[in-house]
């Protein structure tokens, strides 16, 4: 198995509805609001590509009918082909190969962070820099009443990240594989990301997508890629994508 070419995915995650990603329960309270949102250094929120990634992963798996983390190895399992094995492999015959799927972490958009800065527009009523409080009545699980309310604080609708993935295509298999990274993309536009999705929470969609291979003649010649497409996600054509890349991977395995 060698290098074909990499996809390059970029785009904006918009948070349609609040996004409370990855924070620590346990954390001090800044201002009264319980601390439910993981920040940078510089107190920016972000969305780890370990998120990103469990998510993805989790809606194939359910997709497929798979209830528990795979770690079969083969190259016949879009799960462990695409994310890697999720467990140590007793399988001494591993044929997926390297994991084809990268998820860096997801930037605050530069303007989206400007905006809260300044707070303005739809960002004039945050309690704090980045996020909001919302009041949320706790249910305790054990006695499952309902506690005093505490503020849970969460990204604010209407912010922008900036995502980015790459995906490495080492056989005409990850092609098709590679389908199934969109299919998932778009079950994440009907589920939710972080927690309390119950709630309403973690709802987004994907914008100004762009999907664009790079070829491994590609690096060695300098060349900037083909782009397969972009735009939003309901507006792709799986039939058409597919064929495009087909083509250009056979070009690039006769190179
Ligand atoms: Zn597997």
């Amino acid at each position: 198995m060698k290098l074909l070419g990499k996809l390059l995915i970029t785009g904006h995650i918009e948070a349609l509805t609040g996004l409370a990603i990855g924070g620590s329960k346990s954390d001090v309270a800044i201002g009264g609001i319980d601390n439910n949102v993981i920040k940078n250094s510089e107190g920016v929120p972000y969305i780890p590509g370990s998120s990103l990634k469990g998510k993805l992963r989790s809606l194939i798996e359910k997709r497929e009918g798979r209830p528990e983390v795979c770690s079969c190895g083969t190259d016949k399992c879009v799960i462990c082909t695409v994310f890697g094995t999720g467990l140590p492999t007793k399988n001494k015959n591993i044929t997926a190969g390297p994991t084809r799927l990268y998820v860096r972490d997801a930037k605050l958009n530069e303007d989206t962070k400007k905006q809260m800065e300044k707070k303005e527009g739809i960002f004039s009523n945050l309690e704090l820099t980045y996020t909001e409080g919302k009041w949320e009545n706790q249910i305790n699980r054990l006695t499952s009443k309902a506690a005093h309310p505490r503020q849970q604080e969460r990204v604010p609708a209407g912010s922008i990240f900036d995502f980015n993935m790459i995906y490495n295509i080492l056989t005409k298999k990850d092609i098709e594989y590679f389908h199934q990274v969109i299919t998932a993309l778009r079950l994440l536009e009907d589920d939710y990301l972080g927690g309390n999705g119950s709630r309403g929470y973690g709802r987004i969609q994907f914008q100004n997508v762009s999907i664009l291979l790079k070829t491994v003649s590609d690096y060695e010649s300098g060349g900037t890629g083909k782009e397969i497409f972009s735009g939003l996600l309901s507006d792709f054509e799986d039939e058409e994508a597919k064929n495009k890349l087909k083509s250009l991977v056979e070009e690039e395995e006769k190179a």
